[in-house]
């Protein structure tokens, strides 16, 4: 993929601000309620009004959006605010509709973002076009097929482009309702750094206590901006309630952010360094992570070996972990006296564990 500064010029041009800030409800649900969360986002940072108009649902049976109509009414809180607009769209016939009725951004979702024959024909509905064309990642953790839809659309000479990151869903519950899994994001900077990443911390979280920290974790990764789905009455919202907060939530939200913008040399420094340690803190989480997972398997070894009658301490066993990790570990650059002190922490923890 060729460099695509290109998001970002526009953006600039349009005098839009960083972080760009895009803001409304998961659905339009009426006209009324689409120009009361406008009216109210105009007073914020947003710049952007986002609204669902065709919803795909999980499961049949729920509210599937309102269709056609709402994009008369999101025409309409553009005209009154200036608000530029957002919606997803999950086929030929959605882009055509937007298009025609001038939405400014289009994104693509997660769910559609998985099946390459609907984004290429979505890339081929869209070509040429110049209007911004978002993609948010898929809702398995996969990487590749992310940048495979952008490199459909990019095929389509579709020149504005970004991406959206709105975690990944794991049969596991845990406190999210979609994993961020953010070495996947960063491993795409990384890859790309010229692609403009904005963070969903709203389908990440699924509730509202945990988007103002998910925000902040962006920042300081330099996402260049950030989706919260924003409406006036969160919690009689006809979807995604739990995850919905009001304007007046996004407008502290966007105050209490450390927003690093100036440049000077010392910020740049602290910008870069503050940086690093996210990524240092993201990599920590999951070395955290992966050991209390380590543990719960030594747990389990020590259950079946009590009720085997079998001694805990296996030498044998021991001393093929410890060949293997040494080896493993020279190839990751890290030196045999460090692998035997972090093993033989591991392992006297997972015996403490055992004894329990
Ligand atoms: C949405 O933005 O309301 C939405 C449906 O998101 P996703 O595609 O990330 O699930
Ligand atoms: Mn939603």
């Amino acid at each position: 993929m060729k460099n695509n500064k290109n998001l970002r010029t526009w953006l600039n041009n349009m005098g839009l601000q960083h972080p760009l800030v895009i803001a409304g409800p998961c659905s339009a649900e009426s006209e009324a309620q689409v120009l009361n969360i406008a009216r109210q986002l105009k007073n914020t940072d947003a710049t952007v009004l986002r609204a669902g108009i065709w919803k795909p649902r999980t499961r049949p049976g729920n509210f599937e959006g309102v269709g056609e109509i709402g994009l008369k009414w999101m025409k309409k809180a553009k005209e009154e605010t200036g608000l530029l607009t957002a919606t997803e769209v999950a086929n030929p016939n959605h882009v055509e509709l937007a298009l025609q009725n001038d939405i400014d951004i289009l994104w693509i979702g997660a769910r559609t973002t998985v099946s390459p024959f609907i984004v290429q024909e979505i890339a081929e509905a869209l070509k040429g076009t110049d209007k911004i064309v978002l993609v948010k990642n898929p809702v398995n953790p996969d990487l590749a097929l992310w940048l495979g839809a952008v490199e459909r659309l990019y095929t389509s000479n579709i020149e504005r482009l970004g991406v959206i990151h709105r975690g990944f869903s794991t049969y596991e519950k845990t406190k999210y309702r979609n994993n961020p899994e953010w070495q996947i994001p960063i491993d795409l900077q990384n890859q790309f750094p010229d692609l403009p990443l904005i963070l969903d911390p709203s389908h990440i979280a699924g509730r509202r206590d945990i988007i103002f920290d998910l925000c902040q974790t962006a920042l300081d990764l330099n996402f260049d901006g950030l989706m919260i789905e924003t409406h006036h009455d969160p919690d009689n919202a006809w979807s995604d309630a739990s995850q919905q907060i009001t304007p007046k939530v996004l407008d502290q939200i966007t105050i209490d952010l450390k927003i690093r913008k100036e440049e000077s040399e010392a910020l740049e420094y602290k910008n870069k360094l503050e940086n690093l340690r996210t990524k240092i803190d993201v990599i920590d989480h999951k070395i955290s992570e992966i050991i209390g997972k380590r543990m719960q398997i030594a747990d389990d070894i020590g259950i079946l070996k009590k009720n085997n009658n079998v001694a805990i301490l296996q030498n044998k066993r021991w001393n093929e972990i410890l060949g293997r990790m040494i080896l493993e570990g020279k190839e990751n650059n890290l030196s045999e006296e460090f692998v035997l002190k972090i093993y033989k922490a591991i392992h006297q923890e997972s015996i403490n564990h055992q004894k329990r």
